[in-house]
C-alpha cells in the first residue's frame, strides 16, 4: 500500500470468525494456550502471538504495525503514556558510566528524567544549542552511548537538521534516538534520517482529541528487541482500549494534520502583523530560522504556533486571562485550539535562568490550532490581544 492514508486506514489485525469490519478490542489479560508445546514455543518466542498484555495484544499489534508502516520502521512497542516511551527508549539502552547527548529544548518532563533521575543511576548527560553542529560534535565523549532530540521542539519550535546529527550518530557509532511527537508520521519520518529510535507520545495529534495517553518507541527488529526485552519485564505496556483508540485515530491523521497545519500558518501569518506581538515562531514562516531545513524534513510546518508578547509576564497573564473559546490547558494536538504559557505550566520547575537557557521568556506562548473554525480562532486571538495590552 503505497499512500499514506491507505496504509493509515487498511493495515488492520486479521478479521475474527465473526468477520467484523472495524478492528474489536481485546479487553482480555491473558491469552490461552492449545497446549504446552505452544506455550513453551510462545515463551521462548520461536512463535508469535499474545500471550499476557502486559507483553502484546491484538491492539496494540495492529497500532504499532500501523505506526511501523506510516514511520518506515520495522518493529515497535506501546507504552502507556509518551513519558513511558522516552524512558523506555533511555532506560531499556543505557548503563551506568554511560553519557547522552541531548538538545536543550526538550519536553519538561524528558528534561526531569535526563537531570535528575538518569544521573542517580550514573547515566551522564551533555545538553548542547539545538542548532549549533560544532557543539554537538564537541559534545562526543569515549563513553556517549546517544544522541537525543525533538524537532521541532518544545516550547520554541526550533528545526534540528535531522540528517546531519544522522550522520554524526553513524560516524560515532550512537544510537539517535528521536521525539516525533509534534510533526507526527505525516509530517516528518526521522528514521529516513538514520533514526535508530523514534519516539512518540499518542497522547497528543495521534489521539488528536484530548481523550487518552500512549506513546509508542519504534525502530529496527534488533532495537526493539532489547526495548521489548526491558518493558516485558518493567511493565509500561498500553491497554487494549487505549490501543484500541489510538489505532482508529491514526485512520484521520492525514486529514487532521492538513487543517491544524492550515490553521496554524493563517494565524502565524495573523500575529505577525500584530504590534501586540513581538516576534512569532513558525517552521512554515519564511521567518522562522529553520525555514529551509523544514521545508527539506517535513510535509508542512506544524499545528503549533509559538510567540512573544511584547509587554512581557504582566501582558501575557492578561492575554490569557482575556480568552474566551481558546482552552486554557496544558495538553496539545486537540481539535481544540489551546493556549499555554510555558514559563508557569509546563517548565516551572525550571528555575528563571534554566528556563532562559532553553529559550523560555516569561512572555512566551504556545497555540496549539485545533480544528474549530479559523475566523474565531482568530476573533478569539484578536480581542484577547487587544486586552492584553491596554
Ligand atoms: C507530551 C509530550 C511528551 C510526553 O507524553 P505523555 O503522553 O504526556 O506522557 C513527550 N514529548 C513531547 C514533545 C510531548 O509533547
Amino acid at each position: 500500500m503505497k499512500g499514506f492514508e491507505t496504509r493509515a486506514i487498511r493495515t488492520q489485525q486479521d478479521r475474527s470468525q465473526n468477520r467484523e469490519h472495524s478492528a474489536p478490542i481485546y479487553m482480555t489479560s491473558s491469552y490461552v494456550f492449545d497446549d504446552a508445546e505452544q506455550a513453551r514455543s510462545l515463551f521462548a518466542e520461536e512463535t508469535s502471538g499474545p500471550i499476557y498484555s502486559r507483553y502484546s495484544n491484538p491492539n496494540t499489534d495492529e497500532f504499532i504495525e500501523k505506526l511501523c508502516a506510516l514511520e518506515g520502521t520495522e518493529d515497535g512497542f506501546a507504552t502507556a503514556s509518551g513519558m513511558a516511551a522516552m524512558f523506555t527508549s533511555l532506560a531499556a539502552f543505557l548503563s551506568a558510566g554511560d553519557h547522552l547527548v541531548a538538545s536543550k529544548s526538550i519536553f519538561g518532563s524528558t528534561h526531569q528524567v535526563i537531570t535528575k533521575i538518569l544521573p542517580r543511576w550514573g547515566i551522564e548527560y551533555t545538553y548542547v544549542d539545538c542548532s549549533d553542529k560544532q557543539a554537538w560534535k564537541r559534545a562526543i565523549q569515549p563513553n556517549t552511548k546517544m544522541l537525543y532530540c525533538e524537532s521541532p521542539s518544545n516550547p520554541g519550535l526550533e528545526i534540528l537538521d535531522l540528517e546531519f546529527l544522522g550522520t554524526l550518530a553513524r560516524n560515532h557509532s550512537l544510537l539517535f534516538n528521536v521525539d516525533n511527537c509534534f510533526a507526527t508520521p505525516y509530517l516528518q519520518n526521522p528514521a529516513e534520517y538514520g533514526a535508530h529510535l523514534v519516539t512518540h507520545s499518542a497522547t497528543k495529534f495521534i489521539d488528536g482529541q484530548g481523550r487518552s495517553l500512549g506513546g509508542a518507541v519504534l525502530g529496527s527488529k534488533e532495537h526493539i528487541a532489547t526495548v521489548r526485552g526491558f518493558a516485558r519485564q518493567t511493565g509500561p505496556a498500553m491497554s487494549p482500549f487505549n490501543a484500541w483508540l489510538l489505532s482508529k485515530s491514526l485512520e484521520t491523521l492525514a486529514v487532521r494534520m492538513d487543517r491544524h497545519c492550515q490553521n496554524a500558518l493563517e494565524t502565524a501569518r495573523y500575529l505577525e502583523n500584530r504590534p501586540e506581538v513581538s516576534w512569532v515562531s513558525y517552521p512554515g514562516l519564511p521567518s522562522h530560522p529553520g525555514f529551509e531545513l523544514a521545508k527539506k524534513q517535513m510535509r508542512l510546518g506544524g499545528g503549533l504556533v509559538a510567540f512573544e508578547l511584547a509587554g512581557g509576564l504582566e501582558s501575557g497573564r492578561r492575554f490569557l486571562d482575556s480568552l474566551g473559546m481558546i482552552s486554557l490547558s496544558a495538553n496539545l494536538g486537540d481539535t481544540r485550539t489551546i493556549a499555554t504559557h510555558p514559563a508557569s505550566t509546563t517548565h516551572s520547575k525550571l528555575k528563571p535562568e534554566e528556563r532562559a537557557e532553553v529559550g523560555i521568556s516569561d512572555g512566551l506562548v504556545r497555540i496549539s490550532l485545533g480544528l474549530e473554525s479559523l475566523e474565531d480562532i482568530l476573533e478569539d486571538l484578536d480581542q484577547a490581544l487587544t486586552r492584553s495590552s491596554s
